[in-house]
């Protein structure tokens, strides 16, 4: 299993960037997690978007969920130019179903639910509801004994990080410095984070949803005081293998 970070930022993209989008490959299955703002340009430069087989989408917010609209009009366009041979699968947790989709004909769409299991190949998934402000889902990819787990946006929540335990990747949002802790609310200080860290035991641990002020290395040194595990800012194109590389392609 290999991850790679597309999009690092909460709310908005910083210049050249996109927010919340994570590429999960699986041999040659390609999973896209959320496909927030600018996500799809950042993606085209690594891979063609018509072999895109699934995307999982968190919660509806627009940063994890901008350019999934734009993303149906790429999977018509190749699907018409024949280079897309199978219908998109989107699994997205909308329990109002506030989404849709104008080419049904091109995307097949899953609801999520907490309590769902989706097997896909040799991967299964399974997802958690977190603390945030919308219904959102964390969610565990196993793939051949290996774990990936992605908090999507939440708040200090205990019990997902039981869910994510022994990851063997652990992406998580950290989204406000310790300082912040009084305005934090439904997301996670970096004292947060490295609470849930104690917990998780993760062999890796990347840090995303990022704020787009201050000095990011200080979420690392305020995780550090908490924790002796040990954690990295996500960076475009980083990618991470199970066997514990991180190779920067930037
Ligand atoms: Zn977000
Ligand atoms: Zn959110």
């Amino acid at each position: 299993m290999k991850v790679t970070i597309i999009g690092r930022w909460g709310a908005y993209p910083a210049k050249g960037e996109a927010t919340a989008c994570y590429l999960v490959e699986c041999d040659d299955l390609k999973i896209l997690i959320d496909v927030g703002s600018g996500s799809l340009s950042q993606l085209g430069t690594l891979i063609d978007l018509a072999t895109i087989d699934v995307v999982f989408v968190s919660h509806i917010h627009a940063d994890h969920i901008a350019d999934l609209m734009t993303l149906q009009y790429a999977a018509l366009v190749d699907t018409q130019l024949k280079r897309r041979k199978k219908k998109l699968q989107v699994f997205l947790y909308d329990p109002e179903a506030s989404i849709s989709f104008e080419f049904p004909d091109v995307i097949e769409r899953h609801p999520l639910q907490p309590s769902s299991k989706v097997v896909l190949k040799e991967l299964n998934c399974t997802f958690f509801e977190t603390n945030h402000n919308v219904p959102t889902l964390a969610m565990r990819l196993q793939w051949k004994g290996q774990v990936f787990v992605y908090t999507a946006d939440t708040a200090y929540c205990e019990k997902l990080a039981q869910f994510a335990k022994g990851a063997d990747i652990y992406l998580t949002e950290c989204s406000f410095y310790a300082a912040q802790q009084s305005i934090a609310s439904t997301h996670c200080t970096s004292s947060d984070v490295a609470k849930m860290m104690n917990i998780v035991k993760a062999k890796q641990t990347i840090l995303t949803h990022l704020p787009h002020y201050g000095e990011q290395k200080l979420l690392i040194e305020e995780v550090k005081q908490l924790t002796n595990y040990a954690a990295q800012l996500a960076k475009p194109f980083m990618t991470m293998t199970i066997k514990g590389e991180v190779n920067h392609a930037l």
